[in-house]
């Protein structure tokens, strides 16, 4: 199979040789033809896949060749994403596929400010990249119309609505025109996405490239069971030992980031870290060094790291188990990508056994565990497997208490850190209705 018998025009095709795409991957044998034949699409495809180029460069090909020229402050294309980063890459990849075609394309998210960006549309643009926060506050004033739009695209929708953009998706669909075509991207399939779809496809054309919630099997993963307070600690260890190149950790909330981020700089390691309480810029460029090896590890939370794509990334740590599981699959599918081999270690505490019982669940797998020489834990991370029993050895009996030693609490964790709370937009909104009132969590 090669990209020129999917029907793809010269242009594409050159741009795509000149990318070094020589085969299209699965995701992309099915999508391309289907969008050219017009069909809405439902396609579970998690990041890695290559379901970028899957919806892009079809529907870049639909532009170029049907429909009229884009007027002024309107779009042809909308291609809605859940964060900032997400829509600054997708549109880079746009950029690239379309670069022998006459087309403008362009991307819109929040934190930096709307005025460059409303002068940009005012020529009207045919392919727009966008955060569904900006987008209507755009279309609030007047800066967008929808009139010409012919496809609409939501990439990572299960993301979107994970992080509370119901309400805005279910205002943008309002003023979309009914008759258009739409491709809905998600790597999980929650009852939500599916309520989601039931509303904004039409007949769509399923598309499942690795099996439904299970993660790249690219991807060497094993656990490493260490107490709480140890963490930092064995992850240093393990870099040294190691001698990681680069690596993407995730931490669960912005303070243990930032912690982790001023350990290692203390250290000497070309650290840096990405999580919503940055600006914007600051974001990107810790982002962009990363990805250029002049940072050598980064350190983010869900929120920002979301669906990113790092060429070459061997490794990924969970300094933190998520707290929604399907964020496990995302977090390695950062590494593995496109056919290569990645690794993803997580460092888990006893208080993380119900994170991991439910990852393993999901995965259907049981965890490769490893405990390294003398980080051994003091509390013991109970057994669990795939069917999601956690297997709780019996309580050892007190030991009695020695006057003067303290008011350790066994098998309670009493830490100073605990107070942060997680990242707020990583908690679960599984069970809302899809077009639901409710205040939104966050932007992105
Ligand atoms: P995505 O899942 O869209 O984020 O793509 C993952 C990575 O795979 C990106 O770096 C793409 O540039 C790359 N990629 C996508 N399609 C192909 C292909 N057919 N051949 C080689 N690399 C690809």
């Amino acid at each position: 199979m090669t990209f020129a018998t999917l029907g793809l025009i010269e242009p594409l095709l050159r741009a795509l040789e000149t990318l070094g795409y020589q085969t299209p991957t699965p995701v992309q044998t099915q999508a391309i033809p289907a969008v050219l034949a017009g069909r809405d699409l439902m396609a579970a495809a998690q990041t890695g896949t290559g379901k970028t180029a899957g919806f892009a460069v079809p529907l870049l090909q639909l532009l170029a060749m049907e429909g009229p020229k884009v007027t002024s402050n309107s779009v042809r294309a909308l291609i809605l994403v859940p964060t900032r980063e997400l829509a600054e890459q997708v549109h880079e990849s746009v950029r690239q596929y379309a670069e022998h075609l006459p087309l403008s394309t362009y991307a819109v998210y929040g934190g930096v400010s709307i005025n460059p960006q409303m002068m940009k549309l005012r020529k009207g643009v045919d392919l727009l990249v966008a955060t569904p926060g900006r987008l209507l506050d755009l279309f609030r004033q007047n800066a967008l119309k929808f009139n010409q739009l012919q496809t609409l695209v939501l990439d990572e929708a299960d993301r979107m609505l994970d992080l509370g953009f119901s309400e805005e998706l279910a205002n943008i669909y309002k003023a979309l025109p009914k008759k258009r075509q739409t491709l809905l991207f998600s790597a999980t399939f929650s009852d939500a996405i599916r309520e989601l779809a039931g509303q904004m496809l039409n007949d769509p054309l399923s598309i499942e490239v690795s099996p439904r919630n299970v993660a790249a099997n690219t991807v060497k993963q094993w656990v490493v069971t260490v107490d709480k307070k140890r963490k930092a600690e064995l992850f240093i260890h393990l870099l040294r030992k190691n001698r990681w190149k680069q690596v993407l950790v995730f931490a669960k909330t912005r303070n243990g980031v930032d912690q982790l981020v001023e350990k290692l700089q203390g250290l000497s390691v070309n650290a840096d870290g990405i999580h919503g309480d940055k600006p914007q810029a600051t974001r990107q460029r810790a982002l962009d060094r990363f990805k250029a090896s002049e940072v050598q590890i980064l350190v983010a939370t869900d929120v920002a790291a979301r669906g990113l794509d790092i060429e070459d990334l061997p490794l990924v740590v969970n300094f933190d188990l998520p707290i929604v599981a399907e964020d496990y699959i995302h977090r390695i599918g950062r590494t593995g990508r496109a056919g290569a081999t990645g690794e993803a270690i997580s460092l888990v505490c006893a208080d993380e056994v119900n994170q991991l019982s439910a990852i393993e669940m999901l995965t259907r797998q049981t965890l490769t565990r490893h405990m390294e020489q003398d980080f051994e834990p003091e509390h013991r991370v109970p057994d669990t497997d795939a069917s999601g029993q956690v297997v709780k050895k019996p309580k050892k009996p007190k030991k009695p208490k020695v006057s003067g030693g303290g008011k350790r609490n066994l098998g309670k964790w009493v830490e100073s850190g605990d107070a942060s709370a997680p990242e707020p937009s990583i908690k679960p909104v599984r069970k809302v209705p899809v077009f639901n009132t409710g205040p939104r969590k966050r932007k992105p």
